[in-house]
């Protein structure tokens, strides 16, 4: 892949960092940022903030995970990530958030899977939850990765959430989506009196996903 490339791509993560700090969607240095680059991956650096990216916080890793270009640490998410990229080739960009409506239902071992409004069926179906491992460790990525066979979106127990998609704006875009579905379904429940769509409503909306 060719440096200007390279380049651009960083911008992105850069651009989509802040945008996701903006809906205080990565508290402090929580969080990470990867794209598919070529054969390679750039994810942001380990201990980094990811609305205050610069450059030199992002670093290209090769499929075993080492740094190939670039002088911080790698995420110590790059692990998950590359399994991820590995098990579907469909996936260029993945989020990892602690955002905060998301991360309670992690906390819960909750998955997001109450249909309540036609985006969170439309997007995700179900997002269920991985079993906690400690962030970062090889246990996690057994945990988690397996689910993306299935889904875009993973739970982590009592940590966070993990997003993947063709593109980082897509990304983004889920992320938000989740996020806001998931505070949507906790004030919903301070209000009391939750209606679900029903069984065909769901499938209705699922022909809809299905056709286009
Ligand atoms: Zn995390």
């Amino acid at each position: 892949m060719e440096i200007n490339e390279i380049s651009e791509l960083k911008k992105l993560i850069i651009k989509y960092g802040a945008m996701l700090g903006e809906k205080n969607m990565t508290p402090a240095t929580s969080g990470n940022i990867s794209v598919r680059a070529g054969d390679n991956v750039l994810i942001s650096a380990s201990g980094t903030c990811l609305y205050d990216l610069s450059d030199e916080e992002i670093v290209l890793i090769d499929k075993d995970c080492n740094v190939i270009d670039g002088t911080k640490k790698a995420s110590s998410e790059k692990n998950l990530h590359n399994a991820i990229y590995k098990l579907r080739p469909d996936f260029n960009a993945i989020v990892h958030c602690h955002s905060p409506y998301l991360s309670a239902f992690a906390v819960c071992h909750k998955p997001l899977s109450a249909p309540i409004i036609s985006e969170n069926v439309f997007y995700f179906g179900e997002i269920p939850v991985a079993d906690y491992a400690l962030p970062g460790s090889q246990k996690l990525v057994e945990n988690t990765a397996k689910f993306f066979e299935n889904h875009n979106a993973v739970l982590l127990a009592n940590h966070g959430i993990v997003i993947a998609a063709d593109s980082l704006k897509n990304a983004y875009y889920l992320m938000d989506t989740a996020e806001t579905c998931a505070k949507i379904y906790i004030n919903s429940l301070i209000l009391g009196g939750i209606q679900e769509l029903s069984q065909e409503d769901v499938e209705e909306i699922y022909r809809l996903r299905n056709s286009v």
